[in-house]
């Protein structure tokens, strides 16, 4: 498939200061945009990133059928394009989107666009410690009709923007025991627009209190540990890794699968299971939590230093002592720069 593409007349890629790259605010000189209309997907266009006009009737800002995807792609030093589990995120948004009833995105839209995409803007991609070209696929529905309805016309636009660190200190969580991020039957398991404008709030006032993040727990009794923020959660206890297991109010996040695969072939113990604030309290006090870490695509893995609880404030042991989220911090870092043998067939080359 060849893509139309109009090309920038001048790019923006020498304003760029590389060593200061802020998440999610400077973005790459093109974007893709495909239509669906009428039943069916419109032959998609590169066009120069930039503004688009849109209806205030449109009714992706009324009913938030508005999904999104968040993948990285890296570039070794033999100048080759390196895509991270594409496939998984290909698959992923196409839940996501059956889930807000939205049409599935053919695959050649979004894995040929992607690809054409970013080999465009290759020289976007960033290549210093822990930096990668950051890809946000959004679709959102395009009808301009207010109707509680599912929407006859969607847009689809990928765009790209050049990342360093996502968190730059390790975070403090608190333990939301009040709201709740989805719910069991929720939509909890999709990239869905509407669950991070609903988890805004009660982040904000832990934020006031000083802490970077949330630990999300069931919405029923707020007593299962869900995930932290939008990223999907981990502890060491003993030497046992242990995540909650997955379910409909959950993301599952490829880099929490990745870790999990590693962890196994390392020989690592490797529990998926329900974690309770109980057994976490109990077993924090024993002094068998190790280390505690987010992860997911954006930050990769954030180390969680302090865990807050009604008043009890859980001080995590030193990041200097978390002999395995460092390592895996280092490996999957590697990994996904082409670095390492690709054991798993994860990468995609162009
Ligand atoms: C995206 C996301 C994750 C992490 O998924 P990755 O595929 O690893 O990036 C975890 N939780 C939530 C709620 C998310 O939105």
């Amino acid at each position: 498939m060849s893509i139309k593409t109009i090309k920038v007349a001048q790019s923006r890629l020498n304003e760029v200061d590389f060593n200061n790259l802020p998440f999610g605010k400077i973005f790459s000189d093109h974007m893709l945009v495909a239509d669906y209309i009428d039943g069916a997907w419109q032959t998609p266009e590169i066009i120069p990133f930039g503004d688009i006009s849109l209806s205030p009737s449109l009714s992706a800002l009324h009913h938030a059928q508005a999904i999104f995807e968040g993948m990285k792609a890296f570039k070794n030093s033999s100048d080759e394009v390196i895509f991270f589990r594409m496939d998984d995120n290909y698959n992923r948004m196409n839940i996501s989107a059956e889930r807000m009833c939205m049409p599935a995105i053919p695959r050649e839209i979004f894995v040929e666009g992607i690809k054409q995409l970013v080999a465009l803007d290759k020289g976007w991609i960033p290549t210093g410690e822990g930096q990668a070209l950051y890809l946000r696929p959004v679709m959102f529905s395009s009808d301009t009709a207010i109707g509680v309805k599912p929407s006859e016309n969607y847009k689809l636009i990928i765009m790209t923007m050049p990342t360093g660190a996502y968190y730059l200190e390790p975070l403090k969580v608190w333990v939301e025991t009040k709201y709740s991020r989805s719910a069991i039957g929720g939509t909890g398991y999709a990239k869905a627009a509407g669950n991070y404008g609903g988890a805004m709030y009660p982040s904000k006032l832990a934020a006031q209190h000083g802490y970077h993040q949330l630990l999300w727990t069931d919405s029923v009794n707020n007593e299962v540990i869900e995930e932290s923020g939008s990223m999907n959660v981990m502890f060491m206890i003993d030497d046992v890794l242990v995540t909650p297991a997955l379910h409909s109010s959950m993301l599952a996040g490829i880099t929490r699968d990745s870790i999990l695969r590693i962890a196994r072939d390392w020989g690592t113990k490797v529990e998926e299971r329900e974690i309770t604030v109980t057994e976490l309290i109990e077993k924090y006090k024993a002094g068998r939590v190790k280390e505690a870490f987010g992860v997911g695509t954006a930050a990769n893995i954030a180390h969680i230093a302090t865990i807050g609880h009604k008043e009890l404030i859980m001080e995590l042991p030193p990041i200097s002592e978390r002999t395995f989220a460092n390592k895996m911090y280092e490996h999957l870092f590697a990994y996904k720069r082409g670095e390492k043998d690709d054991q798993f067939g994860w990468l995609t080359r162009i």
